[in-house]
């Protein structure tokens, strides 16, 4: 049961900040080491800033040293949509909302265990919901 969520380029310029926009709709990359997400370690659940689909959760949230918020594995593959990405010469793979087709940022092989993945995430693509809501 996975419903799909979708807007139009002037709905999503309604809903979501410059910022977002720039990087949810048009595949931008925030600034590192500036995120809000970035050095916060609190516990709870990401959640896509665009429509709430729950994404990541803070267990699998560590530093990377990247500059972006990064995780292990996500809450459920299935939340999620992954494609590849030949932007900037180089071959990366995208990691995009499952449910609004928001991007996210990208997914690399370079993470800890147990996984060794590496989700490198915008903080603004998230909005965070602590344990005790
Ligand atoms: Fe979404």
């Amino acid at each position: 049961m996975k419903e799909r969520i979708k807007k139009t380029d002037k709905e999503w310029r309604e809903i979501l900040t410059p910022e977002q926009y720039e990087i949810m709709r048009k595949k931008g990359t925030e600034v590192p080491f500036r995120g809000k997400y970035y050095e916060f370690f609190e516990e709870g659940i990401y959640h896509c800033a665009a429509c709430g689909n729950e994404l990541f959760s803070s267990q699998a949230k560590y530093e990377s040293g990247s500059g972006w918020p990064s995780f292990y594995e996500p809450v459920s593959e299935e939340n999620l949509e992954k494609s590849r990405d030949t932007s900037m010469g180089i071959i990366r793979i995208e990691v995009k909302c499952g449910r609004c087709g928001a991007h996210l940022g990208h997914v690399f092989d370079d993470g800890p265990p147990p996984t060794g993945q590496r989700y490198c995430i915008n903080s603004l693509s998230l909005e965070f919901e602590g344990k005790n809501g």
